[in-house]
Order: structure tokens, then sequence, then C-alpha cells
């Protein structure tokens, strides 16, 4: 096995990763693209969870503000996310990386029902387990989601793909062009700072799990594979 920093990965790809260019919906040119980088790291000899977004499809609290029932809007989105994590699967099988895609809400007939025990054993085997569906509740988010499997499968970090953001600043670089990248935080700096790392829930969450994070850019080719190695990029969060 490659000099890694970390054998183990949970990778968080929000769903407007997928969309490319076009800003919504699945891009199979983009999504092939992510599918090469993951191929990479896979090579590596890194075992590799995945929880994708589905924000390029569909959010529920924006169907909810729009007059939908807001539990029934977040499955809709929950249904979004497996949409993704199946086109993720397919573009991953086409480079030869086998996958199993595993799902909070059964639905036999695509996927895997999600069982922990059986999604450590295939990334033991040397299957990227990809989990669609979120949670399988209302009212959470994919980042909860990626700190709840982390937790569960124990995986080292969570790798928190950006689109088009560097990592963690002290104030929104598009609007204030004073603002600083953090290249390391503690949780508790997080809190501290009033920072927008993950929502609240997913933040507490990886806080009272020790779960570290690397937040940066998926726009730049390579970037995964990077912080595999454990190269100085984005904002690392570490237990302190
Ligand atoms: N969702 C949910 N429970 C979960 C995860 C997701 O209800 O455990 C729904 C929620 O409606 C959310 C949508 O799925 O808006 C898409 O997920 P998210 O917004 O986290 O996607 P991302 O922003 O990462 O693309």
């Amino acid at each position: 096995m490659a000099d890694v920093k970390y054998k183990r990965i949970l990778l968080k790809l929000s769903g407007e990763a997928l969309s490319g260019e076009r800003g919504y919906g699945i891009d199979p040119e983009t999504v092939n693209n992510i599918a090469a980088e993951i191929k990479e790291v896979y090579e590596l000899g890194v075992e590799i969870a995945i929880v994708v977004g589905g924000g390029n499809l569909w959010r529920g609290e924006a169907g909810a503000k729009l007059g939908m029932e807001r539990a029934q809007a977040d499955y809709v989105g929950m249904l979004g996310t497996t949409m993704n994590a199946l086109a993720l699967q397919d573009a991953l099988e086409s480079h030869d990386v086998p996958t199993r895609v595993q799902t909070a809400i059964e639905m036999r007939q695509v996927a895997e029902p999600y069982v922990r025990r059986k999604a450590v054993r295939h990334l033991e085997k040397g299957r990227v387990v990809i989990f669609g569906a979120g949670t399988g509740s209302p009212y959470f988010s994919t980042d909860t989601t990626a700190a709840l499997r982390a937790a569960e499968i124990n995986a080292e970090a969570i790798l928190m793909a950006k689109n088009g953001v560097d990592g963690v600043y002290s104030d929104d670089p598009r609007k204030n062009p004073d603002a600083t990248m953090f290249e390391k935080l503690t949780h508790k700096d997080i809190i501290a700072k009033g920072l927008k790392v993950m929502d609240s829930t997913a933040s507490t969450l990886s806080m009272d799990n020790d779960i570290n994070l690397v937040i940066f850019n998926m726009n730049t080719s390579g970037n995964i594979k990077r912080v595999v190695l454990g190269e100085n990029i984005g904002t690392t969060v570490e237990v302190d």
C-alpha cells in the first residue's frame, strides 16, 4: 500500500458536483471525471466510502418553502441522492472500480439496503461503497449522513469536496476580498468563530465523535488524491 495519510475515508460529494457546467441535474461527463479521480485514490489501496448529496436535483427545504409538506419533500430529496449514487456507481464501474450502493431506504431492485457490517466488509474486500438515500430520515442533510456513516464505519476522515471553494474562510470569499482561508481548525474553533463548514447537526455529530474533516476544492483535478497523500491543501479540521 502507498504511503497514505488516510487508509479509510468517507468522501462527501455534494449533488452539485455531479452537475458540472449545467448547474443542475446529472452530467455524465462530469460524473465520469469524478470517477476517474476516485479510481486514482482506489489504486493507492485506500478504502473509500462515499456519501452523495442531492442538491443538483432537489432540496427538501426548498420544496417546503413552495408549499410541500416538509417530510414528503425530504423523501423526494433522499430519492434524488439515490439517483446520484446510481449514476456514480455506473461511472465507477465503467472505470473497473468495484462498487456497491447501499441505501437507507430499501429499494432492493437497484441497491442493497444499508447494513453497517456489510458495508465494512465491502470496504475490506476493496469495494467502493456509495451510501444513498441519506440517513433515511427527513429533516437531516447528507452532511449529517456523512458524519453518521463516517462514525459507523470508523473512517479516519471525511473529505468534504467543495465546488469552487478552496477551504474554510473567515468570511465569504466571493463577497469579502479580505477573507482568509484557514489551514487548520478544531471543531471547537468552528463553533467559537461561527464558521459554516457543515450544518449544525452535522458539525456537532462530527465534534462529539472526534471525526477529522478535510474541506477542499473539487474543481482542481487530482485534489482527492493530494488530500489522501497528506498534502497540505484546503482546511483540515482536527480533534484538539
Ligand atoms: N435528505 C433528507 N435526509 C437525509 C439526507 C438528505 O431528508 O438524511 C434530503 C433533504 O431534503 C435534502 C436532500 O435530501 O435537501 C438533498 O440532500 P442535501 O441537501 O444534503 O444535498 P447536497 O447539498 O449535499 O447536494
